[in-house]
């Protein structure tokens, strides 16, 4: 997993416009209210490609995806740019560009529609072979074609690029996209629901027992999987990091205390961090892990998702 200098991270994946009304309650069927409205770039693929290039200390960070010819489509690969991210996206000529309209109520609830639209256009041919050879390090989730995730993980293991796979949103995940995987990053809700689907019980709650008993059972199941290395976030209790060839047992990282605004997107935050310090490090999960929490824990002290993705200087600061 040693990547040589001057590699790029690669992020494949979704962009999505957030549509967001707020009003005191949900409308009724039939009912029109009058309330609030605020849109901006979403989707795991982008904001884990933002987070990446705002801690970028010079590594290149590029995003492959597919957005429509649209308003959206136009803005997302404006904003993208802006924040210094080499924008390798497709333009379909008429699927839509991925929204997604989320209703928040008073009291915070929220209703959601998604509409991954272009999305699910993205191929594995628009992933260029070229793209693939100056990346030291692929990073996928689950807001496109499974199958696109199995062709490109396949095609970057092939040529030797780590591959990350963050399965978010949980969905059943192939065996042979599993097999193409170096370094699985679930949340803990992903990785238990993702060992039960392979008839694994994990027998400890990962986001309340205590941290030990945590740690072990992350090492007990990541034995049935067919991936080297295992990172699973937990939240505001940190992340735990497990090289099964490297490590005798999981390392535990545990989060930074701050004043948590809004943790929408701390896992893309996370993700980001991680692949930018990994490729910076030559490999060294660990450290990436630790700077990854910091990008995140930094990200859950402000509103929104892409929007609140931390700067480099800010993250050196918090590892100070
Ligand atoms: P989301 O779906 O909201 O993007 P997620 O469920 O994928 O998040 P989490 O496990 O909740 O991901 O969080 C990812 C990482 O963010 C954690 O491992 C931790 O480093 C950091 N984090 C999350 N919440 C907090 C918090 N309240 N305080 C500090 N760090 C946090």
């Amino acid at each position: 997993m040693v990547n040589g200098e001057d590699k790029a991270v690669l992020v494949v994946g979704s962009y999505a416009q957030d549509l967001v009304w707020n009003s005191k309650t949900f409308p009724a069927p039939g009912e029109t209210l009058v309330g609030k409205f605020r849109t901006g770039p979403g989707g795991k693929g982008s904001n884990q490609a933002v987070a990446a290039a705002r801690v970028s200390n010079g590594t290149k960070v590029m995003f492959c995806g597919c957005v429509g010819d649209d308003l959206f489509g136009t803005g997302a690969r404006d904003f993208q740019a802006k924040q210094g991210i080499d924008v390798r996206v497709k333009v379909h000529p008429t699927i839509p560009t991925g929204t997604a309209g989320i209703l928040v109520n008073d009291e915070g609830q929220n209703s959601i529609v998604v509409a991954l639209g272009s999305n699910l256009e993205l191929k594995s041919e628009d992933v260029s072979d070229d793209m693939l050879q100056s990346a030291g390090i692929i990073v996928m989730q689950h807001e496109i074609d499974p199958a696109v995730n199995e062709a490109v993980l396949s095609r970057a293991r092939a040529l030797g690029v780590t591959t990350v796979l963050n399965p978010a949103p949980m969905a059943p995940i192939s065996e042979t996209t599993l097999a193409s995987v170096d370094i699985l990053a679930p949340n803990e809700t992903e990785f238990a629901t993702m060992l039960q689907q392979r008839g694994i019980e994990v027998n400890v709650d990962l986001s309340k027992d205590p941290i030990e008993q945590v740690t072990t059972a992350i090492a007990e199941a990541s034995a049935a999987l067919p991936v080297r290395t295992v990172v699973v976030t937990l939240g505001s209790r940190g992340v735990c990091v497990y090289d099964k060839e490297a490590m005798d047992t999981p390392i535990f990282i545990p989060a930074f205390h701050v004043h948590c605004v809004d943790s929408t997107g701390a896992g893309d935050a996370f993700i980001g961090g991680f692949a930018t310090k990994f490729v910076e490090n030559g490999g060294d999960v660990v450290d990436a892990a630790k700077f990854g929490n910091a990008t995140a824990a930094l990200s859950v002290t402000k509103e929104g998702t892409a929007p609140a993705m931390p700067t480099r200087g800010e993250v050196e600061d918090m590892l100070q």
